[in-house]
């Protein structure tokens, strides 16, 4: 005789999937770089799945640290995240945690934002997180260089540019349609400032689920793109003379029972945040490094975090660890409606459950000790000089994908937050990539010094 409170919560669901043409149930999560990763499972076996029936041998993954030899990992999907495919309405999408025998797997990106989450809540907090998503469309030519979709993507300055938004539209409207038919809060969409490169805005939610869906956002994305012929990328700079992709964090604290955006102040003056968000922010800025190896994970990501670099004139990414007012040169900006604190250092290639984790568990670490974070710097920081910046006590972000792992080595709130496995394996999979990157010779070495030694 089944015990109903320990009935598996399929039969219900999987009819109701049935009824709305569903077949097939994915139980997904994602590797180190945030990339979905799934077992397809025929809707009959819907409740197995969702006890956790689906293994997974982490070793064939980056950074699901496993030897050939150990157990595999199961995925145990959270029923919360169900998600139809909404351009193949046959398929539904969970997102699960990874489980070892039993128990949550420690170096699970899900799990590691769950027990960051856990540590918010046990202080009265609910972490409230929207993310900016930037990315480029492009196509291949016949000598198969990627281009933008439109002919007419040719602008210096194509911020804004609505002849090209509007020939974009095919794909586009697909997109966003797609993303409100999910319930997600479109609110605008628009050409950004390097060609083919875009960007699609929706309401905040809480970190978990806003995680979840810049997940499943870039697989949607690169499905509907790959619809249409084309390639939806998530380089951060795929042009070394254009503005990058960025995924700016507009994070805020809610009071975990009412609700309540704690980062407002009483007066809810724009342009202002709360005490609370100042200690928030110092914690942030004190382990900025180490977090900038887990926002900006990749050596591409170092090209983007530059003041020149754009033939639009500015890369409007951040270079100094420092925040202030609604001015884009900030890494930790505060837009000028108050309330919220914009992190503008990460892009979008990371993997946005340990982006969040480890942000949130910073910002944390701010509240416990109360940290200050000086004055706010209210000038175009790319202009300030190195006599200006000391005097301001302004460091640098870490300037390649080596400084940012040897800042992450180095700081104890990384392993903390990783998790002893995570966290080694995390640093040996990124010091390969750059030893890999470090030993290729580049177009730009060859053109500067072949005749010229
Ligand atoms: N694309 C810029 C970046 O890499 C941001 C542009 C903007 O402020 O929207 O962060
Ligand atoms: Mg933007």
């Amino acid at each position: 005789m089944s015990n109903p409170q320990h009935a598996a919560p399929g039969p219900e669901l999987a009819a109701d999937l049935e009824a709305r043409g569903v077949r097939y149930a994915l139980a997904s999560f994602v590797d180190l770089h945030g990339v979905s990763k799934a077992k397809a499972v025929p809707l009959p076996h819907l409740g197995q799945m969702l006890q956790g029936s689906e293994l997974f041998t982490g070793a064939a993954l980056d950074g699901v640290p496993q030897e050939v030899s150990d157990d595999e990992v199961a995925a145990v999907p959270d029923p919360a995240s169900l998600t139809v495919l909404p351009w193949k309405p046959d398929v539904a999408w969970f997102a699960s945690n990874l489980h070892l025998n039993g128990q949550p797997f420690e170096a699970c990106s899900r799990n590691i934002l769950n027990r960051v989450r856990a540590e918010a809540a046990a202080m009265g907090y609910r972490f409230n997180l929207g993310i900016e998503t930037e990315f480029f469309v492009l196509r291949r030519d016949s000598q198969g260089k990627p281009v933008p979709y439109s002919d007419r993507d040719t602008l210096d300055k194509p911020a804004y540019d609505v002849r090209t938004l509007l020939d974009n539209l095919p794909w586009l409207d697909e997109l966003v349609s797609a993303m409100n038919q999910l319930g997600w809060g479109v609110y605008s969409f628009d050409h950004e400032d390097g060609p083919g490169q875009f960007e699609t805005d929706f309401d905040y939610a809480e970190v978990l689920t806003m995680a979840d869906r810049l997940t499943f956002f870039k697989l949607m994305a690169k499905e509907i793109a790959h619809r249409h012929g084309l390639i939806a990328t998530f380089m951060p700079k795929p042009f070394g003379d254009r503005t990058g992709s960025g995924a700016h964090y507009n994070m805020s604290l809610a009071d975990l029972e009412s609700g309540e955006n704690l980062f407002l102040t009483a007066d809810r003056a724009p342009g202002a945040v709360s005490g609370l968000a100042h200690h928030f922010i110092a914690g942030v800025l004190r382990h900025a490094p180490a977090i900038c190896a887990v926002i900006a994970p990749t050596v591409n990501s170092y090209k983007r975090l530059v003041a020149q670099g754009s033939m639009s004139g500015f890369t409007w990414a951040p270079v100094f660890i420092c925040y202030g007012n609604n001015n884009r040169t900030n890494m930790l900006r505060i837009p000028s409606a108050g309330g919220r604190v914009e992190c503008r250092a990460a892009d979008i290639s990371c993997n946005p459950y340990l982006g969040a984790a480890m942000i949130l568990a910073a910002g944390l670490e701010g509240i416990r000790e109360q940290l200050d974070p000086g004055d706010p710097n209210l000038v175009n920081a790319y202009t300030l000089s190195p006599e200006e910046l000391a005097a301001r006590g302004i460091t640098t972000l870490p300037r390649t994908l080596s400084e940012a792992i040897d800042a992450f080595e180095a700081d104890p709130l990384a392993r903390t937050v990783f998790g002893d496995a995570m966290f080694a394996s995390y640093v040996a999979y990124k010091r390969e990539e750059w030893e890999s990157y470090h030993c290729a010779v580049s177009d730009w070495e060859q053109a500067r010094y072949l005749e010229f030694f």
